[in-house]
């Protein structure tokens, strides 16, 4: 039986991750970590018995202490409880389904202990790759994406010479407000950013598809998962989300994966790479589906792209100052402080402002973070 430890189990991820437990009953779930939601969390145990579970402030894990009390369930909490639930040693695998670079730690503690990744927190990639993908090495574990476009791009590399890869191919919906301009898009509220054509997901990475930073961290992301180089990675549009990404060879052939959007799919994947499991769901109707169609990216009225490019061409420091920078400035527009167009604005004034450190270290790209928050609230005062 696989042995699995979950960070983020209460969000959009962490929750398909359980519903695929249920569904195939022989993944033991050995560890549950949430952020607040102990309700959730609470059924969670529940239902799957792990014996270990994280939440993050003391106060939550009094509540969910007390709601759990007839069971025989260690509470742990904060950044200690997210590693210790990371390195647990009865788990052989950590989903990785928290959002935001909260993530760095935990999953550098878990490779570390010898746990295979799955990884759906691309941010921990994005602003530390270049320390995860050598320590994955060194430790002899795997890092398996969890990502619909990175596990397309798994699928598609199955098998072939990774030294014949030439280019991949990285789709892309284009979000709600595809073809949109920039005047139409400074009074953009809330509710219509969270309104995504094609797949529900947690509100972060929601807003991400909407200004398409979320396909500027996932170029970053694919750059260090499949070994590229930023200029390699082709962002193609594909309204649909029907071709989930594809590769380019040396030899002009191009491999897709395709099927209906549904994030089960890459989650159950990774877990029991490299067998495939039945899937309940529907499947691609190609009679009803007609056509594919595909554009290019919209990078002057969607800068949060464009600025993804500059950040990984220049590396080191500057994707955590992206990173970070955007995380703050969704939280902003989601609490409706700031418009949305202000987002890629604070992005690149942080960008602008900030001096690369060359290959950071774990402690320094927490600094940077920190930097960047910081910088924010004055820019704001
Ligand atoms: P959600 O917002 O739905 O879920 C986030 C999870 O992280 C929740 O369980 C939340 O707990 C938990 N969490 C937040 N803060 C903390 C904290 N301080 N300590 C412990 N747990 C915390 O996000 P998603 O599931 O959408 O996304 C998760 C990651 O996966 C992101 O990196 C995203 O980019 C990536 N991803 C998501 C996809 C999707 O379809 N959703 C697709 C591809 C990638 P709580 O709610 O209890 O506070
Ligand atoms: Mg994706």
């Amino acid at each position: 039986m696989k042995k699995i430890a979950i960070l983020g189990s209460t969000g959009s991820i962490g929750t398909q991750t359980l519903e695929i437990a249920r569904t195939n009953g022989d993944l033991e779930i050995t560890a549950l970590a949430a952020g607040s939601n102990v309700e959730r969390l609470e059924a969670q145990i529940r239902e799957f018995h792990p014996s270990l579970a994280a939440v993050w402030t003391e106060e939550k894990a009094k509540e969910l202490k007390s709601r759990i009390r007839d069971l025989d369930v260690r509470v742990v909490t904060g950044m200690e409880g997210l590693i210790e639930v990371a390195e647990q040693p009865e788990s052989g695998i950590l989903v990785t389904a928290i959002v935001g670079m909260i993530g760095i730690r935990p999953t550098i503690a878990a490779m570390k202990a010898g746990k295979d990744i799955a990884l759906a927190n691309k941010e921990t990639l994005v602003t530390a790759g270049h320390i995860i993908m050598p320590l994955a090495e060194e430790c002899g574990v795997r890092i398996l994406p969890v990502d619909s476009e990175h596990s397309a791009i798994f699928q598609c590399l199955n098998g072939e010479n990774r030294g014949e890869l030439h280019k991949i191919l990285l789709t892309a919906s284009g979000g709600p407000f595809r073809g949109k301009k920039k005047e139409e898009l400074r009074d953009v509220q809330v509710e219509d950013a969270l309104k995504h054509p094609n797949w529900s997901m947690g509100r972060k990475i929601t807003i991400d598809s909407a200004t398409l930073v979320n396909k500027g961290l996932e170029m970053m992301e694919a750059r260090w998962l499949f070994g590229v180089e930023p200029e390699d990675i082709k962002i193609v549009v594909q309204p649909k989300s029907i071709i989930h990404s594809m590769v380019e060879f040396a030899d002009g052939a191009v491999i897709a994966q395709l099927g209906t959007p549904d994030m089960k799919l890459p989650i159950q994947y990774a877990l029991y790479y490299p067998q495939r499991r039945y899937l309940p769901g529907e499947r691609l109707d190609f009679w009803k589906l007609g056509q594919i169609t595909f554009e290019e990216p919209d990078m002057e009225n969607f800068p949060g792209l464009g600025l993804a490019f500059d950040a990984a061409a220049a590396g080191g420091s500057l994707p955590t100052v992206y990173n970070a920078a955007n995380e703050r400035a969704v939280a902003l527009f989601l609490d409706r402080k700031i418009g949305f167009l202000e987002i890629p604005e604070l992005i690149e004034r942080c960008m602008k402002e900030h001096k690369v450190i060359k290959a950071p270290s774990v402690e320094e790209i927490l600094q940077t973070e920190t930097e960047v928050y910081e910088r924010i609230e004055q820019m704001r005062h």
